[in-house]
């Protein structure tokens, strides 16, 4: 055994933290300077480091750098600070990460699967070093945020999702995959860059594409079994809701833009009945952007809808209206319209413009899901405002650059009246001497949960179901407290207790459904879901 092995080795590293015994019993003599120092004191240092930086890519990048040294030292820190610095390792600094990824690219954090494997998808998986893999998030990386095609640079995304699994949802780090599927990049930017690290042409697409991802899907079943849970994230809506369809009755798959996001919005409206009244039957909801975001939130609110009155669908959905690029989505653009958009094209005149649609629809509630930023200029939200007491205002496109508005403009153009939440995250705002919270809307609440939930009770599908599950638990850990502040979500301080009460009762409901193969059933799912998490305490070497 070599002390200096131990050192490089991130998942046993404890740096200064080897007590005398261990670094008596493991060859560290001399390897190491005399002094010890517990974790604790490794936390307060390494976050005094990170406060230095001024830059949040800086910080990012001494994030990534400890994560690779010190892999729980990384966690009891991304823990203990979680609302610090999940804008560093998670939106908006992620995203400005995947933009530099060619410059700031240190060492592969994942799997890279390009072209160049296809045929030996299997073998690629096996040259991973971990075999007890139980969840993979997997990008193409067509559709980073809302940034467009960042191609294989879009790999900072897969990373940090899966690095939320471990720090909010204490899924273990070891079980953890992160897969960049490369299949070149439309990005001309990037096929011109020196420091691309991508397949250097254009995208692959129709029958090329479709056995890349069919070998990727067979493969990583063989490997890992039929309770892995895959979760794709940030593919272009031309991919995403076809490769859902293809595979949700034979993987465990589960789309985080199209229903985390729709679960974790869910959620926050449902909890908003509490500032703003009625019932979620009684709302009219517009979205601006109509593709994985939009219709997911819209597909799963007219289900809960349904669900709540005993409506059929087809009811609930005339009170759910989605802008695209085009306007207003009526029936007469039916023919034209992706499959996805259809359910939500009604019988109306065709309008332009999103200010002319919030006069006319007059909704309650405003979902930015567009990728576009500074798209709820004054007039949009002023209307918002002269139709409704309190409107519900949700700017969810990431990062902050891509957001409809800000959390000032927000508040400020509503004269303090909105429920605002953003996906990306806002600092509060004073406005006519009062301090408004915005909360941050985003499905980072919901996965880490979910996924623990799926995985501690070995369910092998997903269900619309657990998603309302989640969304549900998600809304029950908002107290008066928080309503007070005006705020829709939770503080992510709490975030370990939120995912855990996520998994007690999306396992609940799984079991429910006879989709969870672990048995016996847990008696109490909640202490269950809490045994089950990863800490990242030193464990002692002897
Ligand atoms: P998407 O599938 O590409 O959909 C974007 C939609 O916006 C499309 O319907 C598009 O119209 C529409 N759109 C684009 N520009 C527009 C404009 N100028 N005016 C009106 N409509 C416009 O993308 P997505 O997966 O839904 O993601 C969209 C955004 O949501 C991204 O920024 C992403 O970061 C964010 N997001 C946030 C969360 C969260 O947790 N907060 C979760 C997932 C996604 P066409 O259909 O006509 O092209
Ligand atoms: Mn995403």
């Amino acid at each position: 055994a070599s002390g200096y092995a131990l050192l490089r080795d991130p998942h046993f590293n404890k740096g200064l933290a080897f007590t005398e015994k261990e670094r008596d019993a493991h060859y560290l003599r001399g390897l190491l300077p005399p002094t010890v120092i517990c974790q604790e004191t490794q936390v307060n240092k390494m976050i005094q480091n990170i406060r230095q930086y001024e830059v949040p890519l800086q910080k990012y990048i001494a994030m990534m750098d400890l994560q690779e040294r010190n892999e729980r030292l990384f966690y009891r820190l991304l823990i203990d600070h979680v609302e610090e610095l999940l804008p560093i390792v998670y939106t908006p600094t992620v995203g400005e990460a995947c933009q530099k990824y060619g410059s700031i690219f240190m060492r592969p954090q994942g799997l890279y699967i390009s072209l160049k494997e296809k045929g030996r998808i299997l073998e690629v998986l096996r040259n991973w070093p971990e075999k007890n893999v139980q969840v993979i998030v997997v990008t193409d990386g067509e559709r980073i945020l809302g940034l467009g095609d960042l191609g294989c640079h879009g790999m900072g995304i897969p990373v940090g999702k899966l690095s939320l699994y471990t720090a909010l949802g204490g899924v273990r780090p070891s079980s953890c995959l992160p897969i960049t599927i490369d299949v070149g990049t439309n990005n001309e930017k990037l096929l011109g860059e020196e420091l691309y690290i991508g397949l250097k042409h254009r995208r692959a697409t129709g029958q090329e594409y479709a056995e890349l991802i069919d070998e990727f899907m067979t493969a990583a079943k063989q490997n890992y079994g039929e309770k892995l849970l895959i979760q794709f994230e940030d593919f272009a809506n031309h991919n995403a809701f076809d490769l859902l369809e293809r595979y949700r009755s034979t993987h465990l798959v589960f789309n985080d833009d199209i229903q985390g996001t729709a679960s974790v919005v869910l959620a926050g409206i449902v909890s908003a009945l509490n500032l703003v009244g009625g019932n979620l039957g009684d709302h009219r909801f517009l979205f601006f952007g109509a593709g994985e975001a939009g219709t997911g939130i819209a597909s799963l609110i007219a289900l809960e809808i349904s669900k709540r009155t005993n409506s059929p669908l087809d009811e609930v959905r005339k009170n759910i209206w989605l802008v695209d690029s085009k306007g207003l989505i009526v029936s007469s653009r039916k023919e034209s319209l992706q499959h996805f958009k259809k359910p939500w094209a009604h019988e109306h005149e065709p309008v332009e413009k999103l200010v002319d649609a919030v006069n006319q629809i007059k909704p309650t509630v405003l979902i930015g899901t567009s990728g576009h930023g500074k798209t709820f200029t004054q007039e949009v939200v002023e209307a918002m405002a002269s139709n409704n007491e309190k409107p519900i205002i949700l700017a969810l496109s990431n990062p902050t650059t891509q957001s409809e508005c800000t959390a000032e403009e927000a508040y400020n153009w509503t004269k303090g009246r909105a429920i605002f939440a953003s996906g990306s995250p806002f600092p509060s705002v004073e406005y006519d001497g009062k301090v408004f919270m915005p909360g941050q809307s985003n499905n980072a609440y919901i996965f880490p949960g979910f996924g623990l939930g799926l995985i501690m009770s070995g369910t092998i599908r997903v269900h619309d179901d657990l998603l309302l599950a989640a969304s549900e638990a998600l809304a029950s850990q908002v107290t008066q407290e928080h309503y007070d502040k005006g705020l829709i979500y939770p503080p992510f301080t709490n975030i370990r207790k939120i995912s855990a009460n996520i998994a007690a009762l999306v396992a609940a409901k799984a079991y429910e459904l006879g989709l969870a193969t672990r048995l016996p059933q847990p008696k109490n799912m909640l202490n269950f879901a809490e045994s089950c998490m990863y800490t990242p305490t030193y464990r002692n070497y002897r």
